[in-house]
């Protein structure tokens, strides 16, 4: 392949289960992703209340510590029972430092007894060329479904095995994970996101790539 310009970002998480989804999903855009662990980047403080902000805040610190463009997912459920809890405190439901399945108790006590189960999974990305960049893309997504109270399946990772889909008859964890890369509210983020890195950073499929090369 002849060589174009390098497209790579650097991205803002630490999680290896949205690291692995986001690497598969801009692969066909042949972006370099470097996850900003292996550039010494110490993950930002994520202190507000808005998904948009804290992925504002993610991307700006990547950008600032490790000199490329960067790329930040915030990412959580809401549920709508709870008023959107637990938002962006779902990797910490259970308090600082909770594993999956803490958190996963939490969510199944906090709707005992509610007959209201329905949830969406909410990502918001943000790309930013540098830190003082204006015009940061924002993109996002929601998946709707429902809390149920057993666990199924044991792919995906957080919230997955409650996460109930009714159009699919299935839990996100039942899913293949091709499955769940082309319905998520990660995917759905990333096509928005695709597209507008396309129109804006002229960073869109290669031709050569399109053409099997
Ligand atoms: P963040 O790293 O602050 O964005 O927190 C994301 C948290 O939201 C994860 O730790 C999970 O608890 C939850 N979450 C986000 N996306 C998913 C998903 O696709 N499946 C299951 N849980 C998710």
């Amino acid at each position: 392949m002849t060589h174009m310009h390098p497209r790579r970002l650097v991205l803002a998480s630490d999680n290896a289960g949205k690291l692995a989804e986001l690497q598969a999903l801009l692969e066909p855009l042949q972006i370099e992703v470097l996850p900003q662990r292996l550039l010494g980047v110490v993950g930002a403080v994520e202190p507000h209340s808005t998904f948009l902000e804290n992925a504002l805040a993610k991307a700006r610190h990547a950008a600032q510590a490790s000199g490329l463009p960067a790329l930040a997912d915030d990412s959580g459920l809401c549920c709508v029972a709870l008023n959107g809890s637990p938002g962006v405190r779902s990797a910490r439901f259970a308090g600082d430092g909770a594993g999956d399945a803490q958190n996963n108790a939490q969510l199944v006590a906090r709707l005992a007894g509610i007959e209201d189960r329905r949830a969406h999974y909410v990502c918001l990305l943000v790309a930013m060329r540098s830190p003082q960049d204006p015009e940061p893309i924002v993109a996002e997504g929601r998946w709707f479904g429902r809390i149920v109270t057993e666990p199924r399946g044991t792919n995906g990772f957080g919230y997955d095995p409650y996460f109930w889909v009714d159009e699919l008859g299935a839990t996100a964890a039942e899913l293949a994970p091709q499955q769940k890369n082309s319905l998520s509210h990660r995917a759905q983020a990333m096509r928005h996101l695709s597209s507008t890195l396309a129109a804006r950073w002229s960073w869109g499929p290669s031709p050569s790539r399109e053409r099997g090369g």
